[in-house]
């Protein structure tokens, strides 16, 4: 008798992208995964991986970082959802301690608005602005204009996509939300007199990431906090990839002295557990939301507040951050090294991340201006392969650029191993 097989094929024989029910939103590199412990993972074939996207900063604290598993397995056997109709005792005390942690970093007494995903901290934010804009500042309803960057990426919803200059994000998802004006990114001038009597806010990542770990100057971030403050337009940093320790500071906008009014934090905030976000700023502008003018059944559930407590926790003493900035500074050198190599083209680097660019093929093999070897990786999804096959996850973006973002918590031989195969990976 002949057994015919009715079972799913084997998880490492049957990608993502080869199912038929499973949406095509994403092209994911061919690994499986199923299950991690700190900076590793492991396929569905044994094979141990070195984490070096941590979930796009999501997974700051590493995978099962005994505090946040332990906080999530103690809070899923006492409660885990009320709704916003009831209170739970876990509420108030998250909002405190986060606002002790980022509160000091924002302008004015702080305010916690928790919600679940980025996108929903942006929009919250957006809408916060905008009522704000109307009531306090005096811009008529409807009016209201907020000032983006180029090259920027705040989340996918229909609003933030309207404001997106990436024409994949964008293209056949309108008619677009009106009310952003786009200017260059770096660019404090410009952004300047993009400002007139309808602006309310700029909303500004202080480091680009989804545009491969993009620095800006020292001067811009200062100077467009101070266009903000000349014109009362609210500063609205978006740090959710950026923030909670990823710098080597808590949130990025320290590393050039610069208070937001609004912050939007997610990402690692859920310490890679589950889905939590919040916007953190000036109570008098997070104030215009009152009762039924926003909410999320989900937003502040007392098992994303025991995480994200936990999470609060894990940065408080600020160790973390140091040993970023330690971390990052080792790593930095090692980078640059394969930049005087000419194995990479170039690498910007902001604590424990990382946006490193494969020197370009040249389109004649021959030229003796080709600066890559002949064997090096052609472009940044080819590099990603091979680390892959050398045991280390990453994921490239734009097509030369590979973002790197190792768990905060990954041991400085961890780091070294993973430079050692990115180094190998390269020639
Ligand atoms: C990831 C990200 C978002 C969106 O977060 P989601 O949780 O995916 O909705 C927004 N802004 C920045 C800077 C991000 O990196």
């Amino acid at each position: 008798m002949t057994l015919t097989p009715v079972a799913a094929a084997p998880a490492s024989t049957s990608s993502s992208e080869s199912s038929a029910v499973l949406a095509h939103n994403y092209h994911p590199l061919p690994v499986t995964l199923v299950d991690g412990l700190g900076s590793w993972v492991t396929d569905v074939d044994g094979r141990r991986y070195l984490d070096l996207l941590s979930g796009y900063s999501a997974l700051n604290f590493g995978h099962r970082h005994p505090a946040l598993t332990a906080a999530a397995h103690a809070q899923i056997d006492r409660l885990t959802l009320t709704s916003r109709a009831f209170d739970h005792d876990l509420l108030v005390p998250f909002a405190e301690a986060l606002a002790g942690l980022v509160g000091p970093l924002v302008a004015g007494p702080p305010m916690v608005l928790p919600m679940n995903t980025g996108a929903e901290a942006v929009e919250t934010a957006i809408k916060a602005a905008r009522k704000w804009g109307h009531e306090v500042k005096g811009v008529p309803d409807g009016q209201a204009t907020i000032i983006v960057a180029d090259g920027n990426f705040h989340g996918r919803t229909t609003t933030i996509v309207s404001f997106s200059t990436d024409p994949d994000a964008r293209r056949g998802f309108g008619p677009y939300t009106p009310g952003f004006r786009i200017v260059p990114y770096g660019d404090a001038l410009a952004l300047a007199s993009a400002i007139d009597e309808t602006t309310v806010a700029v909303l500004i990542e202080p480091i680009q990431g989804e545009q491969g770990v993009v620095l800006p100057s020292e001067s811009y971030l200062p100077a467009v906090r101070a266009a903000c403050t000349a014109a009362d337009v609210l500063l609205i940093c978006d740090e959710i990839q950026s923030g909670l320790g990823r710098t080597g500071t808590t949130l990025a906008s320290e590393l050039w002295g610069v208070q937001p009014d609004l912050v939007t934090l997610g990402k690692a905030l859920g310490g890679g557990v589950l889905p939590v976000s919040a916007v953190v700023g000036r109570s008098d502008v997070l104030g215009v939301l009152t009762a039924g003018t926003h909410g999320s059944t989900f937003g502040g559930n007392p098992l994303a507040c025991a995480v994200g407590l936990a999470v609060v926790d894990l940065l408080s003493d600020g160790s973390l951050q140091a040993s970023a900035t330690a971390l990052g500074a080792h790593w930095g050198a090692r980078l640059d090294a394969l930049v005087d190599e000419g194995l990479l083209a170039s690498v910007r680097r902001a604590g424990l991340w990382a946006g490193l660019d494969v020197p370009r093929a040249s389109s004649d093999p021959g030229s003796p201006t080709t600066a890559r070897s002949t064997s090096g990786p052609v472009d940044g999804r080819d590099l990603c392969e091979r680390l892959l096959a050398l045991g280390v996850l990453a994921k490239d973006t734009h097509g030369s650029t590979i973002r790197l973002a190792p768990p905060l918590t990954i041991t400085e031989s961890d780091l070294d191993l993973a430079t050692d195969r990115l180094e190998h990976a390269l020639r």
